[in-house]
């Protein structure tokens, strides 16, 4: 074995091979403009520990195109890998919306921060997040905020603290943070494009007190549901956001457990009767909502057919066209 010839080997091919990351991932150009429009693609699905470890559904996020802008929500543990498989450049992003500091909402994030910032050697994007995830927990390092001036690396995101109903510019869009209950800081959005009005709802919860043929309940008891026969007392505020949106995408979670930390889908179709909302997208399943039968087509049944809103469920790697689906 000839060791100087595979050490010269090795010096030439690394050294190529780095020439070629570098100028595939960093030194790179800019991406041509999305087209216009509104899509949103699902790199996941679900949502809470059982689907972040089953990875049943997916716990990616989604990735919203709208008027030019490319903007990631919520990436959860697996967004880069879910974004290889769907063939993404994540280079291409504009922006990173992080509802709140759970796993499952924030996990991706970092490294898809290293992708948008191109390996860290630009500064390109911003990363829109709540005041607890950036300052008091750190969730996101101050290399990954852009922040750290000895790190050696000049690139970074621009980041910018969510503000309650405080309208925020993002490209040709507006951006308005609507606080969520659920967890500490929390907000879902409006997102205000030229063609339409976009929500997002988060983790919240939603359902306050309900009637049953006993009488009333509240929601300290925290097992499934049985036993509602009308919602009567509710998050109003929530309710009034986003009755005025053209189209929700709702953090579901389940039909009627965990609704003392989530919408459900219980909640849900009471929050979409009487709206304005065209179309609604339910994500952020729990694992028990497709193991062991898969409850999505009824859940999406049940809110439609309650509310009168048109419902569809997301899938993992579903990608859904705005126009197109309101068009038909
Ligand atoms: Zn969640």
């Amino acid at each position: 074995m000839d060791i100087k010839k595979i050490d010269q080997e090795l010096r030439e091919k690394t050294g190529t091979a780095a020439i070629e990351s570098y100028t595939k991932y960093r030194h790179r150009q800019e991406p041509a403009p999305a087209a216009p429009g509104a899509s949103v693609l699902f790199l996941g699905t679900g949502g809470n520990p059982e689907a972040v470890f089953s990875q049943v559904p997916r716990t990616a996020g989604f990735i919203l195109v709208v008027d030019g802008l490319r903007l990631y929500v919520d990436p959860g543990p697996g967004a880069v890998v879910r974004a290889r498989e769907a063939g993404l450049d994540l280079g291409s992003l504009d922006g990173i919306f992080i509802s709140h500091g759970h796993l499952d909402h924030y996990a991706g994030a970092e490294a898809v921060i290293e992708a948008m910032c191109w390996g860290m050697f630009v500064r390109r994007g911003v990363v829109l997040a709540p005041r607890q995830v950036l300052e008091r927990d750190r969730l996101l390092s101050i290399y990954h905020q852009g922040k750290d001036r000895l790190s050696g690396y000049k690139g970074g995101p621009t980041v910018r603290i969510l503000e309650a109903h405080q309208p925020m510019p993002i490209g040709k869009v507006a951006l308005t943070p609507i606080p969520a209950y659920h967890g500490e800081e929390n907000y879902g959005f409006i997102l205000q494009t030229e063609s339409l009005t976009l929500g997002y709802t988060s983790d919240t919860n939603y359902i306050q007190g309900y009637t049953t043929p006993e009488g009333s309940k509240d929601l300290s008891y925290r097992g499934p549901i049985m036993d509602l026969i009308d919602i009567v007392d509710y998050r109003t505020d929530i309710k009034e956001a986003f009755s005025q949106v053209d189209v929700l995408i709702a953090n579901v979670t389940s039909h009627n457990v965990y609704a003392h930390r989530h919408i459900t889908t219980l909640g849900l179709a009471h929050l979409l009767r009487g709206s304005k909302v065209k179309l609604c997208i339910m994500t952020h399943f729990n694992h028990c909502c497709l193991s062991p039968d898969d409850l999505r087509p009824p859940m999406a049944t049940y809110v439609e057919q309650t509310s009168g809103v048109r419902t569809l469920y997301a899938v993992d790697g579903g990608n859904y066209n705005i126009a197109e689906i309101l068009r038909r």
